[in-house]
């Protein structure tokens, strides 16, 4: 279908209102200056400050290496230049009068509402989660109390060992905090990495002194006595010293204002693939929008900065008159201690698992499933992660066989089948 059926959507509205001015809110207002739109942008944030980027949040500017000006998305200038405005929290959508009102009681019109208001993170339920020294990791205000608090611990834990959690728990120690991580399933990153890479993030993390304990529940917090955590306890009554608490549990889509308006929300604002709600003049970006897989068909809910960004892009096309249906490839990457793992593609379920090994700090995993790659999870292989990019995003086959002969590597495969040149490294 050509992009003249995309008809469903506005064309070139004038007025663009953003509601969140997270990654991919920032990324919806520059796109649609560099695509030419000349009418109104307003871009309303809830946080203080310019647009900043999250990922140093739990690696660099934890870490103290990165200052905080290194973390905005644009100087202050671009957003007078272009005409960007707004400050703010929206409170209310008005879909049929076309408007948003925001928590000071302000009203403002438009003619597209993009909804870009991400997620948050989920807490512990148990008691004590809300002692002081408990924190989850989100925002800048986040990771400057956790910077403060870090300087002052001696024993920190991490509930959860998805990637802010390990993130966190490797500037920890690399700060040289003594650091526990305490995950509910029997392996790390369970929820977005093969077996092998994994077992090779468990020994990552024990090799350089962090204890992880797997399988492993917390039944509460327990208090110094003046309010603050001193100790978490194990769902099998193990005590562990604390006096400072990460919790990393994942995050949850902030979608209330949707679903206020009437909008369809399920794991998330539900979108078609051109990111448009079920309302012509409203369309939902980022990590809130849950939108149709095009390589599984499911409806999924991605949290990166790729997404947000080429989601984003798609949509400022989209009004300024390109319509296309959604298609980029999701892939994400994870920095700990001196390791980046890079993934490429999303693995909703494999059937093989090949690993492809240089050294034992170097190696992809090659996911199928019905014996076609779907994912492919690389450390130390950053041409390999590109070539996997190039190959799922172009759909270029690779069956388990082709990949299982000797001295095969994916840039090699990515020539032979496209004869294109090899990408660089990232
Ligand atoms: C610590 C950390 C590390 C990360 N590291 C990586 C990484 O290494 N690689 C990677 O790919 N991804 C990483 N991510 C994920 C990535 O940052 C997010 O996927 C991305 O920021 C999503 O962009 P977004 O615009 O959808 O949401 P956000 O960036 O969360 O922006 C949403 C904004 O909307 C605002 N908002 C919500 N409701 C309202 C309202 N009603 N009115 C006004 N404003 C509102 C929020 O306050 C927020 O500022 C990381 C995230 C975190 C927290």
């Amino acid at each position: 279908m050509g992009a003249q059926q995309l008809t469903g959507a506005q064309q070139r509205p004038d007025r663009v209102v953003v509601v969140g001015a997270g990654q991919a809110g920032y990324q919806v207002a520059a796109s649609l200056r560099e695509q030419g739109h000349q009418g109104g942008i307003t871009l309303v944030g809830q946080e203080d400050g310019l647009p900043y980027e999250r990922p140093p949040l739990s690696k660099a500017y934890l870490k103290g290496t990165a200052d905080e000006s290194r973390l905005w998305l644009r100087p202050e200038a671009f957003y007078t230049r272009e005409r960007v405005t707004g400050t703010g929290t929206v409170v209310a959508v008005d879909r049929p009068a076309r408007a948003v009102r925001l928590g000071d009681g302000r009203v403002l019109g438009y003619d597209h509402l993009v909804l870009a208001t991400g997620s948050r993170p989920r807490t512990l339920d148990v008691p004590g989660a809300d002692l002081r020294g408990v924190r989850t990791l989100r925002t800048l205000r986040d990771a400057r109390a956790l910077r403060t608090d870090l300087a002052g611990a001696a024993h920190v834990v991490v509930v959860g060992a998805g990637f802010i959690g390990l993130e966190f728990a490797a500037a920890a120690n690399e700060m040289g905090r003594r650091v526990t991580v305490v995950e509910t399933h029997r392996r790390p990153l369970g929820r977005v990495v093969s077996e092998p890479t994994a077992a090779y993030v468990t020994r990552l993390h024990e090799e350089r002194g962090n204890e992880l304990l797997l399988g492993q529940g917390v039944a509460g917090l327990r208090d110094d006595g003046c309010g603050r955590v001193a100790a978490v306890e194990l769902a099998d009554g193990r005590l562990l010293p604390a006096d400072l608490v990460l919790v990393g549990v994942g995050a949850a889509p902030c979608t209330e204002l949707a679903e206020a308006a009437g909008l369809s929300v399920a794991g998330g604002i539900v979108t078609d693939e051109q990111l448009l709600t079920g309302d012509p003049c409203v369309s939902a970006v980022g990590d809130c929008a849950a939108f149709p897989d095009p390589r599984s068909g499911a409806r999924v809910r991605v949290e990166s900065v790729q997404n947000a960004v080429d989601h984003a892009r798609l949509v400022a096309d989209r009004l300024t008159g390109a319509p296309r249906r959604y298609r980029d490839l999701p892939w994400f990457w994870s920095d700990q201690f001196s390791v980046t793992l890079q993934i490429a593609g999303l693995d909703r379920g494999h059937d093989r698992a090949m690993v492809l090994e240089s050294a034992p700090d170097c190696f992809s995993v090659l996911l199928f499933r019905d014996n076609g790659l779907v994912a492919v999870e690389s450390v130390g292989r950053p041409g390999e992660h590109m070539a996997a990019r190039r190959l799922l995003g172009g759909g270029v086959p690779l069956s388990p066989w082709e990949a299982d002969a000797p001295g095969f590597t994916l840039r090699a495969h990515l020539k032979a089948r496209s004869g294109g040149p090899v990408p660089a490294a990232a």
